[in-house]
């Protein structure tokens, strides 16, 4: 099977560089055509050379043997032809027929004393030396591109096939679809190897590596058809065709682990080296070459970092998930470490536009400097347990900016502020609150803290004890995105907030549904009954602004009086309204 196998990866690697070399290969007819027409002409110049008959051209009588020159350069072209367009076939044609002709002409000369040959002689020596010519440097530039082509598909350093090569292969199979496992592999602490022990064993330590897999890849052992290929660095891919189980595939990947049991030894040392697998399949995981040695590699590094060392994985759609939260988490924990977290200002306003006040929402850019969404970012610190310090860098930047707009201009506005409350149940949570204040100078009363409903309502018990207690500061509390809790109505009832926030998603559909319509303004009404304002939050249309305030609402929040942002624009906002009052 492993003859087999390198027969089919070589007839397809050769087949896509021929593609990629401009080799002129002539069609064959084309052959055939230019031998019949060589041969027509090599013969017929000795009987037209003997022609007594002559032309009539114009009026002037010429000897049909005068054209015997002329047929003869012909066939000496022909020749030429022949060598450049049909190598090896074409040299060798042309000269048997050149020399074939030698004996025919000196017989001509020295038997039949017919000297008009002589200038043929030399016209056929000539062609000779042309195409001996031609060949022979046919045959350097073929030597030369036969090295070339090895080299482009050759990792130097192992000898083993390249990136070039695997990639060709794979997307020679994917076009055929045929079925294949893509193994990305990587030598664990080679790093260190090179670092330690010098490049020199590093690299004996890579050709160790190569030499041991591809005897693995070249004698068939492993009852799959696998071809191995270095890639970068410690970087080596293998690719694996006719298993019939997962299980086979697994074998065939342990066979290569298992060859690094034995120790290395390169020069003086002797060293232990392991590898981490993982590997995607074509065509159940992807049917891309890119996509599947990008997951083939994220499978790898999962394998790489797993606690029980377990050496393979396959990939799996959770992986790309988990990669996700984990960059993204790395890049939260960079921005507080450098302190870039920061926070835009969405105005709030009653029915009247008379603005209320500002939530204030983080911010946070990626290192290419695009907006990264805080839908996105805020559930991964939740998870993650760092969103206490995103909630914290907000209200420390945005409390002292709203402190000093207030001490500034004399306006009586509201901050809102985003509490997780993983953060509100935290045992210094309410220092921080009080220390806040005292900094930015913020009366309580124009502090308000925003409780996610659905949150809330999981660790209801330990949260009330809290509430109570900012209630008590004289701090206003907010229940936020109102509606998509299913909270109880007793539980408002004895809930100490003063500002419902109604969600979006109701406001969107509103005046879509009839029944909806009803829902907010029951909303509105049960708010107003337990003495509780309401905001309608995500409010972007005319007719949504229209219908709150025909049903009742106190404020709205929303896109169509103010988008969130940042800060000189809101100090702008304050302004405004001071001058309008
Ligand atoms: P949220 O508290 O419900 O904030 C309102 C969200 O609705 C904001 O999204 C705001 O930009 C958006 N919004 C307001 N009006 C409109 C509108 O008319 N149309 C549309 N399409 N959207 C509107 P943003 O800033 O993306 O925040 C998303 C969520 O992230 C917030 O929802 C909040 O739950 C959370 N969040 C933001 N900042 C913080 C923070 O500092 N701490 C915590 N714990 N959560 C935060
Ligand atoms: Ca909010
Ligand atoms: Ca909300």
């Amino acid at each position: 099977m492993g003859k087999d196998n390198r027969h089919s990866e070589k007839r397809i690697l050769e087949k896509t560089l021929d593609e990629l070399y401009i080799k002129s290969r002539a069609p064959m007819k084309g052959f055939f055509v230019l031998v019949f027409f060589y041969l027509a002409c090599t013969f017929s110049v000795s009987f037209v050379a003997k022609s007594q008959s002559s032309v009539n051209i114009k009026g002037i009588e010429i000897g049909v043997y005068t054209f015997a020159g002329v047929i003869s350069s012909l066939a000496n072209i022909l020749a030429i032809f022949m060598t450049v367009y049909y190598g090896k076939k074409g040299f060798f044609t042309a000269l048997s027929v050149l020399v074939l002709q030698l004996p025919m002409i000196f017989m001509g000369i020295f038997v039949r004393r017919t000297y008009t040959s002589i200038p043929g002689v030399f016209g056929n020596l000539v062609a000779i030396l042309a195409i001996i010519a031609i060949f022979a440097n046919n045959l350097r530039i073929e030597k030369y591109q036969t090295k070339l082509r090895e080299q482009a598909v050759t990792d130097m350093l192992t000898g083993i096939p390249n990136r070039f090569a695997c990639s060709e292969l794979v997307m020679d199979f994917i076009k055929r679809g045929t079925p294949f496992a893509a193994v990305s592999v990587n030598l664990n602490g080679f790093k260190g190897i090179n670092d330690t022990m010098g490049f020199d064993v590093g690299n004996a330590v890579l050709m160790e590596v190569a030499s041991r897999w591809k005897k693995i890849a070249d004698n068939g052992n492993s009852g799959t058809l696998d071809f191995i290929c270095r890639l970068a660095g410690d970087e080596f891919a293998i690719v694996i065709r006719h298993y019939l189980t997962q299980d086979d595939i697994l074998k065939t990947i342990n066979l290569y682990a298992d060859a690094l049991n034995e120790k290395i030894v390169a020069q003086d040392y002797s060293i232990s080296i392991s590898a981490s697998f993982g590997y995607a399949m074509f065509p159940d995981d992807a049917k891309d070459v890119n996509e599947l040695f990008t997951y083939a590699n994220i499978a790898m590094l999962k394998a790489k970092e797993s606690a029980d060392q377990k050496h393979v994985m396959r990939f799996s759609r959770d992986m790309m998930d988990n990669l996700h939260t984990a960059e993204l988490e790395a890049k939260i924990r960079d921005a507080i470490e450098n302190d870039t977290i920061y926070f835009n200002l969405q105005p709030q306003f009653d029915m009247n536009h008379k603005l209320r006040g500002f939530e204030a929402l983080a911010r946070m850019k990626d290192t290419d400097g695009s907006f990264i969404s805080p839908g996105e970012f805020i559930p991964i610190a939740e998870e993650t347990g760092i969103i206490d310090k995103i909630d914290s860098s907000v209200f420390n930047k945005s409390a002292r900016f709203i402190g000093n707009l207030i001490k500034e201009t004399g306006a009586d506005i509201m901050l809102s502020i985003n509490v997780s409350v993983k953060h509100m149940m935290k045992a210094d949570f309410l220092d921080e609150l009080t220390s806040i204040l005292e900094e930015s100078g913020i009366r309580p009363v124009n502090l308000e803290i925003e409780i996610t409903e659905s949150i809330m309502i999981e660790s209801m018990e330990k949260a009330f004890e809290c509430i109570e207690s900012i209630k008590k500061m004289g701090i206003q509390i907010a229940i936020d995105d109102f509606g998509t809790g299913y909270s109880s109505l007793s539980y408002l009832n004895s809930f100490p907030a003063n500002l419902l926030k109604i969600d979006k998603s109701f406001i969107d559909k509103m005046n879509s549904s009839d029944s909806s319509k009803q829902y907010v303004a029951a909303i509105i009404s049960l708010g107003h009954i337990m003495g509780i304002d309401v905001i309608s939050e995500g409010v972007e249309q005319e007719d949504q602004l229209d219908t709150l305030k025909e049903i009742g609402c106190d404020y709205v929040q929303g896109f169509i009086w103010g988008r969130p942002l940042p800060q000189e624009d809101a100090r702008k906002v304050v302004l405004d309204s001071l001058e309008m009052a």
